[in-house]
């Protein structure tokens, strides 16, 4: 039996953010994991001379606790942010690559809008705020900006994080940042200006919208986390975990990897495991209390690493290529990932990241690999402008719970997440079931949790 005051359970990226800053604070803590290494969803694997992802590519440094915790952590590992090119995105429009803008000029000038809806974004500062906390995403930008902007601009950039539907996506939970924007100022656009002039407080000046990888992969994030914490804070490859109440606090049961009852008793618990995963490791809570948090819907993604020695095809010149639901592809989007950071592919070839399914393609996930490596094949050689495909290297992965899907019923989630940690001394509540689906927000979410605790 061991003691500890707190237990994290999950060894993701939340979990170990939250160990890390617990180890500053020299508490008793202890992290436990099915898996038999950290990083959750993270993980980087090399091939000869290639180097891919099997979770997330790339985050933002969209919170000042990421700047933070990558200073924090400059002895362990090699914070890296994308080439330049990386601020330019295309988006398929009728079978085109078109750069999205970012500047004034580039948004008269594209032809991915309408010229009504250029002409309505004039009057964008004017319009009254929405009024409804539980209006979809595409609603609030059919209100504020046009059909077009909502075709060619959020919806593809919501695949792009999501792999989701902005008819569907709720903006107060899904995309706060820019909710508040207009409850606060009552425009995107006069909003964001307004809030660029007043940010001199340097504490918030650390965000920003660079993008983010570790030297060596992100894989190397986990690790340098592990050490941080203590690696001998982290007990992994523990199945059956199961959470029952005592007076003291909670007693976790599992068993090792040599099939030995390993039993914790600690007075804090925090959980930062997927909403599904929730009932069968705490029992002790009745499954009606469970019903608002266990409705999150994750969506099923499948992403494909493909790598060639010799790259052939159109230049690579950009983060990467968005597709709009609309323009009826079977791929959502594809990152360029070795224009983006060194050593990810040999020097003439390159190194990409497919993703396919999402909220409106799960058909795609009953594909096998033949099949799938043959929608590849037919998206790649005419977006790509490929004569032939025969990749030198090419890695499926299905994820089964990959992103989740903040919607209307949010509120009831956030209560119901509330009301346990109320009823149960001791108890948080982590993870992506609340507080944003990036790493970014993974990381703040960990270390609040760490200095509340
Ligand atoms: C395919 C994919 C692509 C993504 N792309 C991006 C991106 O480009 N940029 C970005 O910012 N974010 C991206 N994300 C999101 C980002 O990866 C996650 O927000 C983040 O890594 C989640 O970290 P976490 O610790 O909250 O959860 P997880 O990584 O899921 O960790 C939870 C841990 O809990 C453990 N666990 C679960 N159940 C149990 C149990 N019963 N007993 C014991 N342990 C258990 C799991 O084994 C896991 O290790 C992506 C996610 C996916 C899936």
């Amino acid at each position: 039996m061991l003691k500890t005051d707190i237990l994290i359970i999950g060894a993701g990226l939340t979990g170990l953010t939250c160990a890390h800053y617990l180890a500053k604070k020299k508490r008793d803590f202890l992290v436990i994991d099915k898996l038999q290494e950290v990083g959750g969803v993270i993980g980087t694997e090399t091939e000869g001379e290639f180097m891919y992802e099997t979770g997330p590519n790339t985050g933002v440094v969209s919170h000042p606790e990421v700047a933070d915790l990558f200073d924090e952590l400059k002895n362990l590992m090699e914070f890296e942010t994308a080439d330049e090119s990386a601020e330019k995105r295309y988006v398929l429009k009728d079978g085109k690559w078109e750069a999205l803008p970012s500047g004034l000029i580039g948004g008269v000038l594209t032809p991915l809008f309408s010229f009504k809806d250029k002409l309505r974004l004039l009057g964008e500062p004017f319009r009254a705020p929405g009024k409804d906390p539980h209006e979809t995403l595409a609603d609030m930008v059919r209100r504020r900006m046009g059909e077009s902007f909502l075709n060619y601009a959020v919806d593809p950039f919501i695949l792009g994080i999501y792999a989701g539907d902005p008819a569907q996506l709720v903006p107060k939970y899904a995309l706060p940042k820019l909710y508040n924007l207009e409850q606060e100022y009552g425009s995107f656009i006069g909003g964001a200006i307004k809030k660029k002039k007043k940010e001199n407080d340097p504490e918030a000046k650390k965000a920003t919208r660079k993008i983010f990888s570790v030297k060596g992969g992100l894989g190397n994030l986990m690790q340098a986390l592990k050490t941080s914490a203590g690696p001998d804070k982290c007990l992994l490859g523990i199945s059956n975990i199961e959470v029952s109440k005592t007076d003291a606090g909670y007693l976790i049961k599992g068993t090792t990897t040599d099939g030995k009852t390993l039993e914790i008793a600690t007075k804090q618990l925090v959980s930062t495991v997927g909403s599904y995963a929730l009932q069968k490791l705490m029992p002790f809570i009745d499954d009606s209390e469970l019903d608002a948090i266990e409705k999150l819907h994750y969506t099923r993604v499948i992403e494909v690493a493909v790598g060639f020695k010799q790259w052939k095809g159109r230049p690579l010149d950009a983060f990467g290529a968005l597709i709009p639901h609309r323009e009826k592809r079977d791929i959502l989007g594809i990152m360029f990932m070795s224009s983006l950071f060194e050593g990810r592919a040999p020097k003439d070839g390159a190194l990409m990241t497919i993703f396919m399914g999402g909220v409106r393609r799960q058909d795609l996930l009953d594909l096998d690999d033949q099949a799938i490596k043959k929608v590849l094949e037919k998206e790649l050689k005419e977006l790509l402008e490929l004569d032939s495909f025969d990749p030198d290297l090419l890695k499926i992965m299905r994820h089964e719970y990959a992103i989740p899907q903040y919607r209307a019923d949010s509120k009831e989630r956030y209560e119901a997440i509330e009301s346990l940690q109320n009823e149960y001394k001791g108890l948080v509540l982590a993870g992506n079931i609340r507080d944003g689906i990036g790493m970014a927000d993974r990381i703040k979410q960990g270390k609040m949790i760490a200095k509340t605790i």
